[in-house]
Formats: structure tokens, C-alpha cells, sequence
């Protein structure tokens, strides 16, 4: 492309200064082999991975990873397959829990304190620390992050920050853990786990033991938080407006 429009501009040199087509002419000749070197790369480096990929899931198992219709379904080739069979159906969306509850304001493990423009915040009945918040992609279905147009994953992230100020505002924590495992139910949802001063695992996630413990709200606190956390929501966009 680039030396065919170097032959343009030589075809009209009449109207460019004939310096101006020898210099531009050269530097568009060199761009256009920059950029032919560089798609070669690309190629050659891409095909590599493919190639490494490939070698790599034939000696393991197809690739699950596969989100085109026709690798739905496939059967893993191990014997002892502990994931669920549909999981890959799963994970496209059939049956989803989120999706069919896309509006529901209460579930007996958690009460929605906030909804955005793309996530909605719960906060947890029985949380394993104060203020544990799960919050949901509620815009359409999407299995993981990756998954996410770029405009999501800022919608995503900015619902998320915004939950994550109301939280701090209440708890004081002096920590954040993010966590997006979608291990039971294949929709895009993070846990927001507060961590404390006097938290049992400084530096290291929160033992299973934590969450055996974890006590459920009584019902004044169960308000209380909630309110508060309302307050702290109502507060941040006044600031902001
Ligand atoms: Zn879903």
C-alpha cells in the first residue's frame, strides 16, 4: 500500500515538491517494510504459540477454553472428570441463577445495597468479615472477565469502585481482597472481602476456617449496615455532583 502511494504522488509530482515526494516516498518505504516485518513477526510469533498450544492440549485434554459453538459439549477425554458434564453449556449461560435473578433485591445469604450501571452490590448475611459484599455483572450474561467488551469491563470496575468506597467509608478495613473464582455458578461476580487489623491471616487469604465461623447478622445489624452503607453511597454522589 505504502509504495503504491509512492507511485501516486510521483504520478502527480507536479503538485508536490519533488524533495518532498523523495523524502516522504523513502519514509513511507520504510514504514511499509516495518510494517511487513512486524506482521510477519506477529504471524511467525503467533503460529508459534498456536503450534506450542496445540502440541500441549494434544497431550492433555481439548481445549475447554473453547467458546465456539461447535466445542461446546465435547466430551473430556478423562476418566475421572470431576467438573460437571454441561459445564461448558454452563458457562455460556444455559440455566444461569444470575440471569434469572437479575432483579431480585434479597436472597437468604445477602440484601442489594446498590445497583449500577453494569454490577450490583449484596451484602452478605453471614459474612466471613464485615461489610463482604458479592457483586454481580447484571447487564447480560458473561462467564469471566476476559469475556468483557472494553466498555464493561470499565462499567465492571467503576460499579466496583464506587461499592468498594461505601465499604471502606463504613468498615475502615485496612485491606480489600477482590476475588472472582465463578466456580459454582459460571457468571461474572466478585467477592469483596474486608480485611482488619486483627483479621487471623495477615498477608494470606482468609483460612476456610474463617468462613466455618462466620456468624450470621441479627436483624438490627443486618439494617443498620445496610443504612449505613446507603448513607456512605448517597454521600459519594453528592461529592461527585
Ligand atoms: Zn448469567
Amino acid at each position: 500500500m505504502a509504495r503504491h502511494a509512492v507511485a501516486q504522488r510521483d504520478d502527480r509530482s507536479d503538485e508536490v515538491p519533488k524533495r518532498h515526494v523523495v523524502d516522504d516516498g523513502a519514509v513511507g518505504t520504510n514504514a511499509a517494510s516495518a510494517s511487513l516485518h512486524r506482521a510477519h513477526v506477529a504471524r511467525s510469533f503467533g503460529a508459534d504459540l498456536r503450534s506450542r498450544r496445540d502440541k500441549l492440549v494434544s497431550i492433555s485434554r481439548p481445549d475447554h477454553r473453547d467458546r465456539s459453538d461447535s466445542a461446546r459439549g465435547k466430551t473430556c477425554p478423562m476418566t475421572n472428570r470431576t467438573w460437571p458434564t454441561d459445564w461448558n453449556e454452563r458457562r455460556a449461560g444455559r440455566n444461569c441463577e444470575m440471569c434469572a435473578t437479575s432483579t431480585v433485591s434479597w436472597f437468604p445469604w445477602g440484601t442489594r445495597y446498590y445497583e449500577g450501571d453494569h454490577a450490583d452490590a449484596y451484602l452478605m448475611h453471614q459474612p466471613v468479615q464485615p461489610g463482604m459484599t458479592v457483586v454481580m455483572f447484571r447487564t447480560r450474561h458473561v462467564a469471566d472477565p476476559v469475556d468483557l467488551s472494553p466498555e464493561e469491563v470499565v462499567g465492571f470496575w467503576s460499579d466496583i469502585r464506587v461499592i468498594t468506597n461505601a465499604i471502606e467509608d463504613v468498615f475502615r478495613p485496612c485491606q480489600m481482597n477482590y476475588a472472582l473464582f465463578g466456580n459454582a455458578i459460571p457468571h461474572l461476580h466478585a467477592h469483596l472481602i474486608p480485611r482488619y487489623p486483627d483479621d487471623p491471616a495477615p498477608g494470606r487469604p482468609l483460612p476456610d476456617a474463617s468462613f466455618e465461623a462466620a456468624r450470621e447478622l441479627s436483624a438490627p445489624e443486618l439494617s443498620e449496615q445496610l443504612q449505613l452503607l446507603g448513607d456512605a453511597l448517597a454521600g459519594r454522589s453528592l461529592d461527585r455532583n
